[in-house]
Formats: structure tokens, C-alpha cells, sequence
């Protein structure tokens, strides 16, 4: 479905309390697509109003983490906390047009007054109104307490529907919720008042976001019909799910983003990954970004939660990494790994790395394994998973030396000469191989022996076999 009748404009909204969260990237994954596909605008706020938790650094890792996923915001970033006087001023306002009131009360007289209410499970206060009686008077002047101010549920409203795009229509039936705080008594906002005048501000069209705030999503609707706004589209996400099938939260070790990063997986393999935690398309696995564009709709969205799975995250990174050439691998590890590869690798020709590069890619979960199988590599083996070679064994080693030395090392003539070899010899290739690659790489699962012979070129593949024979 195209959204033509008016322009797409979505946003990603992070609270900086901590790190980027796996489903936070989801999240905004899933509105950065949903942008892209209908031509419309991705745009980041930093949600940092409460001050006590926010912090600089999480604001920082947080956009370095959408960076990285190459997810920018297409406008100036909104900092909420720089809109606080917008904020007042339109409290204020819902006050003057007697939308919104000031409540005077202690949270010990309210629950004195009225009590626990339990709802699910959840045990909470419900606010009673009693401070509608002093709608008019001015507080500091008529009156000497301090005070929030509430938004007053219109009287006529006994149920709001969300009109969910993922979830279908929803109704809430008003005693779900109270008069609830617009703004606390130290004039900090809260998230429902906030949310709403920002989306409102940046002209928002589709909140898509967790289901967790789906509990929220009636009372936004409420004050954007009082603010005279129009109500965007919801849809909420279906919740990520751990291993054990419990939410999966920040605590959780795989929860946060930006290690996958340092983990050195790719990061369009992880968007690949984590577009697929509840959206399909057919049964389309490994998506390039521009397939994913291409084929993301809000109605591919399932209502059911999405079990994250590690393993399943490494098959795709490694499929990815399948796909991508060696100098786009070499230029990621470099450039944004910081990994070293010119300085450890001084040895080998450009042409050689990328040879390397794509030998260990088809055989590495990420790219920290590919660097680091590159580094075991280009060292010569110190231990040797084949000891003991039997006299006939080194023989056969030394006469494969004095081979080596006539060969050019040309694939085709390399080929042609081991196989040679093996004929004369009397051997099988399977007798030969495991020698070669335990001589190269000190172990017995490795790369195919003329791959190998190639990257380590003909004077060092000489001398390791030499040194394995000795
Ligand atoms: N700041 C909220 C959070 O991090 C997001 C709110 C929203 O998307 O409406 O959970
Ligand atoms: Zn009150």
C-alpha cells in the first residue's frame, strides 16, 4: 500500500538511559524502511527529558550506532528537552482552554484518599479528579502547594480505539486510565504530554514503535485530539523474545547493538537479521538493502513476538560476508574496524590479502574470526595439529620441496604438477592434503591446498613445508 495522501514522515524516538537495544535498532530499522519504501523521511529525537537518567555518552552511541547502520536522521535531530519552554507553553494552553488542570495533591493524600487500584496484575493509584473543584484558582497565589498539572479526560469519553496497523483496532475502555500528569511539580513533562507535542511538531504521520507502548498509545490519542492535532497512524511492533521465550531485555548479554559491532558483524547483515524478527516477505531470507526498501510494507508486520536467535544471526553475517567482495571486506575491517591490515600484513601484495580475504570469508562467522584467521595465516604455524610424521611421510614432504622449487606458482601449473606428483608417487591426493595444509596453517581444516599455496606464495609455502618436514 502506498501512503500517497500524505507525505511519510516517521521517527525514531530513544530514550538516552542506556545503549542502543537490539529491539531499539529494530525499531528503528523498521521505520527507516518503511520511510524509504514510501519516499518519505526518517527522523531521529533524542527522548531525554528525564534528566536523571539520560547521559551525553548514551545520546552519543546511540546516533553512532544508527551511523553505522547507515540509518542518519534526514533532519536535524530534535533534542527534547531543548523544546521544555514549547512544552510549558502548551500545558499552559490546554489549561487556559480547561483541558488540563492543576492538581494540588501529595501522593500520601492521594493514597490516602483512594487507594490501590489493581489492574493486571499491577497495582497503581487512580486519580480521583478531586482537583477539578479548583479549576479557575491560580496556584502560588490563590493557592500555596505545589502542584502538577493533569489532563482532564473529557467526561464524554467511555472508550478510545486504536486503529492499529499492525495489531488491527484495539479499544480501551476509559477506567483504563485516569486524569493522568501532563507536567510533575518540578515542571518536568512527561513522556505522554511530550511525545505527543513533538510528534505533532515534526508533523510525524506514523508512529511505529514497540508494543510496550501500545498501554500509551490511548492517551496520546486523547491529548492530540485535545491539541487539536491530527492522530497520526499506529502500528506496534511485536516484541523480541530471548532464547527462554521471556522479553528480551536490556540486561539480556545479546541485548546491545553497537557490540555487534565490535563483534564484527556486518551491519546490513544485522538489519538483515532483524528485519526478519517479525516481517516476511515470501520466504526471502538474505535481503541486500535495497531488497529490503524494495519489499518492506507494514502489512508484512506479524502481531506475534519474534524469538532472536544467535545462531541464526550468524549464518546471515555469514552469508553476507559470502557476499561481499574482498575489497569491500577489506575496506570495512580497515577503514571501520580500525582493524590493522596494512601494518600486519606488510608481507603479503594487496593481491594476496584480498586472495586471503576471499579464501577464510566463506569460512568465518564474522569478521573479527576472518581477521583473525587471517593473522594465523600470514604467521607460520608454531604447533601442528598432525605430529609425529612417519619416515615415508617426511620423504614424501622433501620430494614435494624439490617439486616446488621447479613449479610456477600459476594455479593451472600448480595443479597440474601436485597431481603429477601424486601419480608418481603412488599417492592419493587425500594422502598428500592434509600434509600441505597442516604444513601451511598448522591445522587439518583449512582452505583448499592450491588456494593456500597461492596466498602463501611459492618461497614461504616452501619453507613451511621445509620446517614441518624437519
Ligand atoms: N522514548 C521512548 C522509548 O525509548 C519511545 C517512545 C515512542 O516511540 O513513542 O521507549
Ligand atoms: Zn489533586
Amino acid at each position: 500500500m502506498m501512503y500517497d495522501q500524505k507525505p511519510v514522515r516517521v521517527r525514531f524516538a530513544p530514550s538516552p538511559t542506556g545503549m542502543l537495544h537490539i529491539g531499539g535498532l529494530r525499531t528503528a530499522l523498521f521505520n527507516f524502511l518503511f520511510a524509504r519504501h514510501n519516499q518519505g523521511s526518517f527522523l531521529v529525537r533524542i527522548e531525554d527529558t528525564d534528566k536523571e537518567r539520560s547521559q551525553d555518552h548514551y545520546t552519543q552511541m546511540i546516533i553512532d550506532t544508527l551511523s553505522w547502520c547507515a540509518m542518519g536522521s534526514d533532519e536535524t535531530i530534535v533534542i527534547q528537552s531543548e523544546r521544555h519552554s514549547e512544552h510549558l507553553r502548551i500545558a499552559h494552553e490546554l489549561i487556559s482552554q480547561g483541558k488540563a488542570y492543576y492538581c494540588y495533591c501529595s501522593p500520601d493524600e492521594l493514597q490516602k484518599r483512594v487507594g490501590n487500584v489493581t489492574r493486571e496484575g499491577v497495582s497503581y493509584v487512580r486519580y480521583d479528579g478531586y482537583c477539578k473543584r479548583f479549576i479557575g484558582l491560580q496556584p502560588g497565589k490563590d493557592i500555596e502547594k505545589p502542584y502538577v498539572i493533569r489532563f482532564a479526560v473529557p467526561e464524554s469519553c467511555t472508550q478510545v480505539v486504536v486503529q492499529d496497523i499492525i495489531k488491527g483496532p484495539i479499544t480501551f475502555n476509559a477506567d483504563t486510565f485516569d486524569d493522568f500528569i501532563l507536567l510533575r511539580s518540578d515542571g518536568s513533562p512527561m513522556y505522554n504530554f511530550v511525545v505527543v507535542v513533538d510528534d505533532a511538531f515534526m508533523r510525524i504521520s506514523h508512529i511505529i514503535r514497540g508494543e510496550e507502548h501500545l498501554i500509551n498509545t490511548p492517551k496520546q490519542i486523547l491529548l492530540y485530539q485535545a491539541c487539536g492535532y491530527a492522530v497520526p497512524t499506529f502500528g506496534h511492533l511485536p516484541l523480541i523474545l530471548g532464547p527462554d521465550g521471556a522479553k528480551m531485555s536490556k540486561r539480556d548479554a545479546a541485548a546491545n547493538a553497537y557490540d555487534y559491532k565490535k563483534q564484527g558483524y556486518l551491519p546490513h547483515a544485522l538489519c538483515n537479521y532483524l528485519v526478519r524478527l517479525g516481517w516476511a516477505h515470501g520466504d526471502q531470507e538474505i535481503f541486500t538493502l535495497s531488497e529490503m526498501i524494495a519489499s518492506f510494507t507494514l502489512e508484512g508486520v506479524s502481531s506475534k513476538g519474534a524469538l532472536f536467535d544467535a545462531q541464526k544471526l550468524d549464518w546471515v553475517n555469514g552469508m553476507h560476508m559470502k557476499n561481499s567482495s574482498a575489497q569491500a571486506l577489506y575496506d570495512y575491517m580497515s577503514g571501520v574496524l580500525g582493524l590493522p591490515l596494512a601494518n600486519n600484513f606488510s608481507s603479503w601484495s594487496m593481491q594476496t590479502i584480498f586472495a586471503a580475504i576471499d579464501l577464510y570469508k566463506k569460512r568465518s562467522v564474522t569478521l573479527q574470526e576472518l581477521f583473525n584467521e587471517l593473522v594465523q595465516l600470514h604467521h607460520r604455524p608454531q604447533r601442528y595439529e598432525l605430529n609425529n610424521l612417519t619416515h615415508e611421510q617426511k620423504k614424501l614432504l622433501e620430494s614435494l620441496m624439490t617439486l616446488l622449487v621447479e613449479t610456477h606458482f600459476v594455479a593451472e601449473e600448480l595443479t597440474q604438477k601436485i597431481k603429477e606428483f601424486c601419480r608418481n608417487q603412488q599417492i592419493g591426493l587425500g594422502d598428500l592434503a592434509p600434509l600441505i595444509r597442516v604444513s601451511l596453517t598448522g591445522k587439518k581444516d583449512a582452505p583448499g591446498i592450491y588456494d593456500l599455496m597461492m596466498v602463501c606464495g611459492k618461497d614461504e609455502t616452501i619453507a613451511r613445508v621445509h620446517a614441518y618436514a624437519a
